[in-house]
């Protein structure tokens, strides 16, 4: 469902992106670990064009983009089919847990305020914090922030839902309850997903392809069995030992 080619981004002469293609099948985890520094921000920035690639082709789904061509109504569409979330939250301060997970339901996507109130609540009840919909997100701990996070990624239904280490700013804590309701959510609504992270044992149980990156190439994919347990590559088997 997606295919992404020759995907090439540098800032200011450095090239951070080098040749980047991969796949993702409908339904598929793809988890992306690599060290600080490696591109992996970059990759996630690039596919929802947060940042404009220098070169490459991105489709997902029905959206197909020659990145050195693309019209603001290509971005705009492709940007429709995905959502992404963040390692700091980046939800509205001054709207409550349930305004989060509605705001683009109603500006986006056309829900009256009433279908996307009972939308919202489901998605809430989905992540455990229905009884939280109505308060701001300063009371809430940094795992219900996140988690408010997810609810409003999956609320506008998105061919693939982005996550840039979700949980790689949260207090040990809280780390559990989200990586748990990231896996449910991908289970229970089958959902296109790739996810940045350092949690090899959550890559491990929940991803159905890993892709490890460094210095801005992909280095190796592969099942996690095939990455993790049994890595190919010097700087994947380096890489693997300081984390583990
Ligand atoms: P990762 O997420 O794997 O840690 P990033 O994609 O964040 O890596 O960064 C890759 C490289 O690109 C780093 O050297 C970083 O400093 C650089 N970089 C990222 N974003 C920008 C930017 N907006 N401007 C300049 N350099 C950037
Ligand atoms: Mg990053």
């Amino acid at each position: 469902m997606i295919e992404i080619r020759n995907l090439q981004k540098a800032f200011s002469g450095t090239q951070v992106l080098k040749d980047i293609s991969f796949d993702v099948k409908e339904g598929e985890v793809v988890a992306i670990i690599g060290p600080s520094g490696s591109g992996k921000s970059t990759l996630l920035r690039c596919l929802n064009y947060l940042e404009q690639p220098d070169g490459g082709h991105i489709q997902i789904d029905e959206v197909v983009v020659d990145t050195t061509k693309a019209s603001k109504q290509d971005i705009l569409n492709l940007r429709k089919q995905t959502s992404m979330v963040f390692q700091h939250y980046n939800l509205f301060k001054n709207k409550t847990a349930l305004e989060n997970v509605t705001y683009s339901l109603e500006v986006t996507k056309g829900y009256s305020k009433e279908d996307a109130k009972k939308r919202g609540l489901a998605l809430l009840k989905q992540v455990g914090l229905e009884s939280k919909a109505d308060v701001y997100p300063v009371t809430l701990s940094g795992g219900q922030q996140q988690r408010v996070g997810i609810a409003r990624a999956v609320a506008v239904n998105p061919k693939v839902i982005l996550f840039d280490e979700p949980t790689s700013s949260l207090d040990p804590e809280w780390v559990g309850e989200v990586l748990k309701v990231i896996s449910d959510i991908a289970r229970e609504e089958n959902a296109t997903m790739i996810i940045v992270t350092h949690e090899m044992q959550f890559a491990k149980d929940v991803a159905d392809k890993v892709i490890f990156m460094s210095d801005g190439y992909i280095v190796e994919e592969g099942t996690p069995e095939q990455v993790l347990d049994h890595p190919q590559h010097e700087r994947t088997k380096q890489f693997l030992q300081k984390t583990l």
